[in-house]
């Protein structure tokens, strides 16, 4: 852990359940989604954390945690210190104008009847900042920082491509110049070529402005060149994080190798030479998690202990202090996973192990 100063947002063993009820006039829960399942990181000021992990994993839950639009069902988010989830509502509504959310869909987050001067204001006018001849000049400033022409002010959503629809949800999460970030996969939506162009618009403000990210992505490739620490996701835990450079050079855990195997690349020499490491099955139903280590149904390097024991989230033999495994048998330099998936090719059709179930089938 970091110097407390440095700590923007601490997240501490948070939990997020949903029930799940059944019944016609007395709803009962009879499960339970684990959609967060003891999480704990921490987000430095200026900094940018990636949350990387498959659809299902829990990554924009946890965003939405940290934002304060989902209370936790167990644990703390401290943010400078204070814990977000004992906030009152209108503690809750100030420690808003410090953390905006730039969102995954630059079609669907903007209503297509108002114009984006107005949509760009709304933070002033919710919070009652600036009105008029005022707000208007300081949404024309916004446009103009995140590379917008301000004379397009009064233009509707439906005028603008998609890379300018993202900008103007960028500009409408720097109007209150807030303090945290929260990319939930804001590019995932946009062709690739318009990709690199809101990366590096978002690490320019960074530089320019100063500011946090938590940036939500499925794939390790977008997160890289925005990261400074990455964390990997799965079935509601962390299961490995570290520097980003460190991560990419060393993963540990059989479940990063996989993804980033799975990574784009810009090199195609790079992209043909690559083993790409093949996970079976899909992630099992968070709402019964397989016991032991969660990715134990698929992983290449599966052994009967992964079944029962649960992996601790600690720093392996020779690794850096501050790179974290949940891994009994973390993935050593030059290993070929690729090869091991040559036995797993045949669980397809069986398990994994020996009488052990997948939670897929669970
Ligand atoms: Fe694979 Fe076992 Fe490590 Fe889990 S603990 S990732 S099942 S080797």
């Amino acid at each position: 852990m970091s110097q407390d100063d440095d700590v923007l947002v601490r997240i501490e063993g948070v939990y997020k359940y949903f029930p799940i009820r059944q019944g016609i006039f007395f709803k009962k829960e009879v499960a339970r989604v684990h959609a967060v399942d003891g999480v704990d990181l921490e987000v430095r000021k200026g900094h940018t954390l990636g949350i990387v992990g498959e659809s299902g994993c829990g990554k924009s839950t946890l965003a939405r945690c940290v934002t304060g639009l989902y209370p936790v069902t167990r644990g703390r988010i401290l943010f400078e210190g204070t814990d977000i989830t004992k906030l009152s509502k209108s503690g809750l509504k100030a420690f808003r104008r410090d953390v905006q959310m730039i969102f995954q869909d630059p079609y669907g987050s903007l209503n297509p009847r108002r114009r984006v001067g107005s949509i760009i204001g709304d933070p002033f006018a919710i919070h009652g900042i600036a009105a008029g001849a005022d707000r208007k000049k300081r949404v024309q400033e916004l446009m103009e920082l995140v590379g917008l022409n301000p004379e397009h002010f009064n233009r509707f959503p439906a005028e603008f491509s998609g890379g300018q629809r993202q900008r103007i949800g960028v500009a409408r999460a720097l109007a209150l110049k807030p303090k945290l970030i929260v990319c939930d996969e804001p590019v995932s939506a946009l062709d690739v070529s318009i990709q690199a162009q809101v990366i590096n618009l978002l690490a320019d403000l960074q530089r320019e402005l100063g500011l946090t990210y938590l940036f939500i992505a499925h794939d390790l490739s977008v997160v890289r060149h925005v990261s400074d620490r990455v964390a990997v996701m799965y079935l509601g835990k962390i299961s490995e994080s570290a520097a980003s450079e460190e991560l990419y050079a060393s993963p540990r855990h059989p479940y990063t190798s996989a993804l980033l195997s799975a990574a784009s690349v810009a090199d195609p020499d790079l992209a043909q030479q690559r083993k790409r490491i093949v996970l079976y099955g899909d992630v099992p139903s968070p709402i019964n998690p397989p016991p032991g280590c969660r990715f134990h149904p698929r992983c290449p390097k599966a052994q009967l202990t992964c079944t029962s024991d649960e992996p601790l989230f600690i720093v392996r033999g020779g690794d850096p202090a501050d790179h974290f495994t949940a891994c009994h048998f973390p993935v050593e330099p030059g290993e070929d996973l690729a090869h091991e998936h040559a036995a797993i090719d045949q669980v397809d059709t069986e398990p994994a192990l020996p009488g052990v179930e997948t939670g897929a089938s669970e």
